[in-house]
C-alpha cells in the first residue's frame, strides 16, 4: 500500500463481503421493527442496519461488508470511525460534555472558529459561529445578510438544495420530496436559472455566461438588486445531482453581487473540506464568499455546522441574537479539530483529486459503452452520472433506482441524486484504500452489464 492508501492501517479488514442477501434477515427483522416505530416520512436508500464501520467499509447486523461510496452524505470524508476522531471525542466525553457556550464557554469552540478563519476562501479579517445542522448555517447566513444588509429578498437557484427548516426548505428547489405538503413556504426568496451544461438548450459551450445574464436580467427586473440581501448558491449542486455550474457562471454571479452591494453565500455544506480536490469548491474559480456555510465533512460525523463571514459583516448582530442551546457542543469540537489535522497531514485534498482521476476515465470508458449514461462529472471525490433514455437527454430515474439496487446487492452502497432522480453519485470516504475503489468501480460496471 502506498502512503496516499491510508486504510493498511485499518481496524476492520477494507473488504467487500455479501454473506446473505441484502438486506439480510437480520437487517429485515429490524426493518419491522423500525417501520412500527418510526414514521416513513425518514427514508433510508439501504436498510441494512449498520453495526461497525472503518475507513472504506460499512458492516451491517448479518455481517454482510460493504464498500462505502456514500460516506454517510459526504460526512465520513476522514473515513467511518476515524481513529484520531474517536480518541478525542472520547477523552473529552470524560471531561465534559456539555456547558452551552453561550453559558460558559470553552476553548475548542474558539480554535475550531480560527481554523476556519484561517481556511475558508479570503485572506480578509473573518468571524465564525457554530451550530448543529448544515440547514441551521444556511438560515443563520440569511439572518446575518438581512440584518447586514437591511434588505430581505433571498435569490437561489434551480437545482440548490439548502435543508428542510422551513426557510431552507423554501431556499431548495425541489418539491418531492422535500416541499410537498409542507407549505406555505417563507416569504421574499426567489429562484433563478442555474447554469447546468448537460441541460442548457443552447449547449454548454454558451451555457455559462448566458444563464449568468439570464440571472441577472431576471433579479433586476422582478426584484431590483437594490432589494436583494444574498445570492445562496451551493458551488457544486450536491442533492440536485452534482452539477458544475458551466465555466464563468459563478464569477458573473459574485461579480454582479459585488456590484449590487448583494452578499454571496457560499453554501459549501457539502461540497466543503477536501471533498472537491480542493478545501471548498469555490476555490476551483477563485470565488471569495462574503459568507460561508459548512457541515456535513466539518466533523466526522459529529453534529456540528458553522457560519464563517466577513468581519464587518458578522459583526453587525446584537449581542444574543445568535447562537442555540447545543451550537459546538464540545465533543463536536473536538471532532472538527482532530477532521483538520486529518486532512491537512493525510494531504486529503491531493486524495480527493487522485480519486477523481481514477473514477472519471473509468466512468467515462463505462459511458463510451451505454449509451444510458448521458453525462459523467465532478471533481475529486464527488462524482455523478446521469443515466437517460438511450441516445436521449430525458432522465431515467427507474433505471437510475435498478443501478443502484443492483450496487447494493453486490456490497456497494451508493446513493442517488438529482432534481429528475437520474443521478448516481458517489461520495467514498476520502481514505478509502485503492483496491476498494477500484473494486467498487467494478461492481458498478457489473450492475450495467445486467
Ligand atoms: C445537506 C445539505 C444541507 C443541509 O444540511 P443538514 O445538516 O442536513 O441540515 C444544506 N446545504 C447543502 C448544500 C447540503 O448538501
Amino acid at each position: 500500500m502506498t502512503s496516499q492508501d491510508p486504510g493498511g492501517a485499518s481496524r476492520l479488514p477494507q473488504e467487500r463481503r455479501v454473506v446473505t442477501e441484502i438486506p439480510g434477515p437480520r437487517s429485515r427483522e429490524l426493518q419491522e421493527r423500525r417501520l412500527a416505530a418510526v414514521p416513513p416520512g425518514v427514508g433510508s436508500v439501504l436498510p441494512v442496519y449498520v453495526t461497525d464501520a472503518d475507513g472504506g467499509v460499512v458492516v451491517d447486523a448479518d455481517g454482510n461488508s460493504l464498500i462505502d461510496f456514500g460516506s454517510g452524505i459526504a460526512v465520513t470524508s476522514v473515513g467511518n470511525a476515524n481513529p484520531r476522531v474517536a480518541a478525542r471525542v472520547k477523552a473529552q466525553a470524560d471531561r465534559f460534555t456539555h456547558t452551552c457556550f453561550m453559558v460558559a464557554p470553552y476553548e475548542s469552540y474558539v480554535r475550531v472558529c480560527e481554523n476556519l478563519n484561517r481556511i475558508t476562501p479570503g485572506d480578509h479579517e473573518k468571524r465564525s459561529f457554530l451550530v448543529n445542522s448544515g440547514a441551521e448555517a444556511v438560515e443563520n447566513a440569511v439572518k446575518i445578510a438581512r440584518y447586514a444588509t437591511g434588505r430581505q429578498a433571498v435569490v437561489v437557484f434551480d437545482h440548490g438544495y439548502h435543508g428542510r427548516t422551513l426557510l431552507t426548505m423554501t431556499l431548495t428547489a425541489k418539491s418531492m420530496p422535500y416541499k410537498h405538503g409542507f407549505g406555505p413556504y417563507a416569504p421574499e426568496v426567489y429562484r433563478m436559472p442555474l447554469a447546468y451544461p448537460f441541460r442548457w438548450p443552447t449547449g454548454p459551450e454558451n451555457c455559462g455566461p448566458e444563464a449568468a445574464a439570464m440571472a441577472v436580467d431576471q433579479i433586476g427586473k422582478q426584484i431590483g438588486a437594490t432589494n436583494v440581501a444574498a445570492v445562496v448558491i451551493e458551488p457544486i449542486q450536491g442533492e440536485g445531482g452534482f452539477i458544475e455550474p458551466a465555466p464563468g457562471f459563478l464569477p458573473a454571479i459574485a461579480e454582479f453581487c459585488r456590484e449590487n452591494g448583494i452578499l454571496f453565500i457560499a453554501d459549501e455544506v457539502q461540497t466543503g473540506f477536501a471533498r472537491t480536490g480542493h478545501l471548498f469548491a469555490c476555490e476551483h474559480e477563485g470565488i471569495v464568499p462574503d459568507i460561508v456555510t459548512t457541515a456535513k465533512g466539518i466533523a466526522g460525523g459529529m453534529p456540528l455546522a458553522a457560519v464563517t463571514g466577513r468581519a464587518e459583516i458578522m459583526d453587525v448582530v446584537h449581542g444574543g441574537g445568535l447562537g442555540g442551546t447545543y451550537g459546538g457542543n464540545p465533543l463536536a469540537c473536538e471532532a472538527a479539530l482532530a477532521v483538520l489535522e486529518e486532512i491537512e497531514e493525510g494531504k486529503l485534498t491531493e486524495r480527493a483529486r487522485a480519486i477523481g482521476e481514477t473514477m472519471l476515465p473509468r466512468l467515462r470508458a463505462l459511458a463510451g459503452r451505454h449509451r444510458s449514461i448521458g453525462d459523467v462529472r465532478g471533481r475529486g471525490a464527488m462524482i455523478a452520472i446521469e443515466l437517460v433514455k438511450e441516445g436521449t437527454t430525458e432522465p431515467d430515474p427507474m433505471l437510475t433506482l435498478e443501478i443502484a439496487r443492483r450496487c447494493h446487492a453486490r456490497g456497494l452502497l451508493v446513493l442517488t441524486a438529482g432534481t429528475y432522480g437520474n443521478v448516481l453519485r458517489f461520495l467514498p470516504p476520502l481514505v478509502i484504500p485503492d483496491h476498494l475503489l477500484a473494486e467498487g468501480l467494478d461492481v458498478i460496471e457489473e450492475a450495467f452489464a445486467g
